[in-house]
C-alpha cells in the first residue's frame, strides 16, 4: 500500500465508522473534560475569525432546530422567564418612566412650535415655561375633544399632522379664557395700551 492508498484507506474507514468515531470523541471528551475544555477555549481564542465563521454557518444550518429549542425553552421556564422580566422591569422602572416621560415631551415640544414660534410661548401673555404651556383650540370644545381621542392631544395633532383651529396658551389664559371667554391680560394690554396713548398724546 503506497501513501496515497493508505490515505484513501483511511477516508473510506473515516466516513464508514462516522459514528464510532463520533462516540469515541465523546468518550474521551468526557474522560478529559476539563482539559478538552481548555484546549478549545485556547483554540477560540487562537481561531477568532474561524470560529466565528463556524458558528455562523452552524446556527445558519441549524436555524429552524434552534427557533424550537428556543420555544420549547420559553415554554418550559414560562415562570422562570417572567419573574426574570419581572425583577428587570422593576429595575429598570425609573428608566422606563424617564424615557416615557422625555418621548411626550419630545412631542409635546413639537405641537407648541408648530402652533407657536420657537421657543414656544403664550400667545396671550408671552409665557414661556414649557410646563405652563397648552394647546388651545381656537373654537372651544377642548374637553370634549380630549375625551373623545384617547391618546392626548399632541399625539393626536402630531397623527392628524398639525390641522389648523389651535393656538399656544399657558395655564393662566387658557383657563381665564375658558372661564370669563376673555383673559384679564388682554384688559390689562388693553389699559395699558390706553395709558400708553394718553401718556402719548399729552
Ligand atoms: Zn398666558
Ligand atoms: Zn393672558
Amino acid at each position: 500500500m503506497n501513501q496515497i492508498e493508505y490515505k484513501n484507506y483511511q477516508m473510506e474507514w473515516r466516513k464508514k465508522n462516522k459514528d464510532y468515531i463520533k462516540k469515541c470523541r465523546h468518550q474521551y471528551y468526557l474522560m478529559n473534560k476539563n482539559k478538552a475544555r481548555e484546549q478549545s477555549l485556547k483554540w477560540k481564542k487562537n481561531n477568532k475569525k474561524r470560529y466565528k465563521k463556524l458558528m455562523v454557518d452552524w446556527i445558519e444550518r441549524n436555524r429552524e432546530k434552534l427557533r424550537l429549542y428556543h420555544q420549547e425553552y420559553r415554554k418550559r421556564n414560562k415562570d422562570k422567564l417572567f419573574q426574570i422580566g419581572q425583577r428587570y422591569r422593576e429595575k429598570n422602572k425609573n428608566r422606563e418612566l424617564l424615557r416615557h416621560r422625555n418621548e411626550r415631551q419630545q412631542i409635546k415640544l413639537i405641537a407648541l412650535i408648530k402652533y407657536s414660534k420657537n421657543p414656544p410661548e403664550c400667545i396671550c401673555c408671552g409665557e414661556k415655561e414649557l410646563s405652563f404651556l397648552t394647546i388651545d383650540h381656537i373654537r372651544g370644545g377642548g374637553t370634549r375633544h380630549r375625551k373623545n381621542i384617547k391618546t392626548g392631544i399632541y399625539r393626536w395633532l402630531k397623527k392628524m399632522n398639525y390641522p389648523r383651529g389651535y393656538r399656544v396658551l399657558c395655564m393662566n389664559c387658557n383657563f381665564a379664557i375658558g372661564i370669563f371667554g376673555f383673559c384679564p391680560h388682554q384688559n390689562l394690554n388693553l389699559k395699558r395700551r390706553a395709558k400708553n396713548e394718553i401718556i402719548k398724546n399729552k
